[in-house]
């Protein structure tokens, strides 16, 4: 996405958007449309639903299109391969009409039923309403204990606030998501950007459901960079982790040095130690080399930001009406 105006909503747009991430979700799609579609029409607000295909290789795409064919209201965004759960979601965004936008995952972890509460804090004023999991019982304790320590260390060296359970589900009122659309990063954490932004905003907490069908998909590896791009594009704080371990053991080394001299000068023995003079310079070599490779992972990102391409690329959408979305 580089250059696109934000959506207008005209005369004939839903007031209310679901937008929804796909990456292999054949099996999920058609019971996440029979879930949603009471609870949406129990609203009393037209509606859209916007399933944005991350590159999917099973047949969700067709399931789109079939879904599509049987209700207009569901509208389809194919990007042109896999680009990530955050991608997938900034692209559904953008094509989003309404006036409030929720996102969720195609795989009904995210309970339908709890719309008519989103809505109803929105109704109530709040540009904003997060929602916050509790953990269901089998969730597995590495998952909570890794996504525990990354929030408390994503709020320490970002400065923004962030709880352990709060994913991509959530209410943004229009005016919110316009100026979210704004933002042309391409380390892409929309978790920590929605809480940057601030705003009126108010938090629910819902029991997380089982997966309904297939397997998750955030591999370690994507967690890992997910959470490594969160930290990037928010904190310059382990930039400055070289400057303090520099001040600490240049103190070291000052009194180490002082205190060899002392024994020089005053006493009959110099300080002994050929071993253990190599394995403090090999110990603070290592640390170097990662401070170093810490300074090319922000260069590398300066880099992947200066070049700014774009951030998805659509190869084929229904049902989508306006051609302002990038
Ligand atoms: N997803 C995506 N692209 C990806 C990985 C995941 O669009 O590369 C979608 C996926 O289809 C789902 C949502 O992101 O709708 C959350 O993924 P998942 O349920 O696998 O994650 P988990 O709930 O296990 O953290
Ligand atoms: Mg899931």
């Amino acid at each position: 996405m580089t250059s696109s105006p934000q959506n207008q909503p005209s005369l004939h747009s839903p007031q209310l958007s679901i937008v929804i991430p796909a990456f292999n979700e054949q099996g999920n799609l058609r019971q996440l449309y029979a879930a949603l579609e009471p609870v949406l029409s129990a609203t009393l607000m037209t509606w859209e639903i916007i399933i944005a295909d991350d590159g999917s290789r099973d047949g969700s795409w067709d399931e789109i299109v079939e879904l599509h064919r049987q209700d207009r209201r569901i509208k389809g965004v194919r990007l042109s391969r896999n680009f990530g759960h955050q991608y997938a979601l900034m692209a559904g965004l953008a094509h989003a009409q309404g006036e409030a936008v929720i996102s969720m995952d195609a795989d009904l972890q995210h309970p339908p039923a709890m719309i008519s509460q989103l809505v109803e804090q929105w109704q109530q004023g709040y540009k904003i309403v997060h929602t916050r999991r509790t953990d269901p019982p089998d969730i597995s304790r590495f998952k909570k204990w890794s996504s525990k320590l990354f929030y408390d260390i994503f709020s320490l060296l970002s400065g923004v606030p962030m709880e352990s359970g709060m994913a991509d589900f959530r209410l943004l009122d229009r005016q919110v998501l316009d100026e979210i659309l704004r933002f042309r990063e391409d380390g892409l954490f929309l978790r920590g950007i929605v809480q940057w932004v601030g705003y009126q905003s108010s938090t629910l907490t819902y029991r997380c459901q089982e997966r309904f069908s297939g397997s998750s998909k955030y591999t370690v590896r994507k967690m890992i960079s997910l959470a490594w791009t969160g930290i990037t594009s928010f904190s310059v704080i382990p930039l400055r982790v070289g400057i303090y371990i520099g001040i600490v053991t240049s103190m070291l080394a000052f009194a180490e040095m002082a205190y060899a001299i002392f024994m020089r000068l005053f006493t009959t023995t110099a300080v002994p130690g050929w071993a253990s003079g190599v394995a403090v310079v090999s110990f603070l070599f290592g640390i170097l080399f990662i401070l170093l490779g810490l300074i090319g992972e922000y260069v590398g990102r300066i880099l992947i930001e200066v070049r700014s391409r774009p951030r998805f690329l659509v190869s084929e959408q229904v049902g989508i009406t306006n051609e302002t979305a990038p």
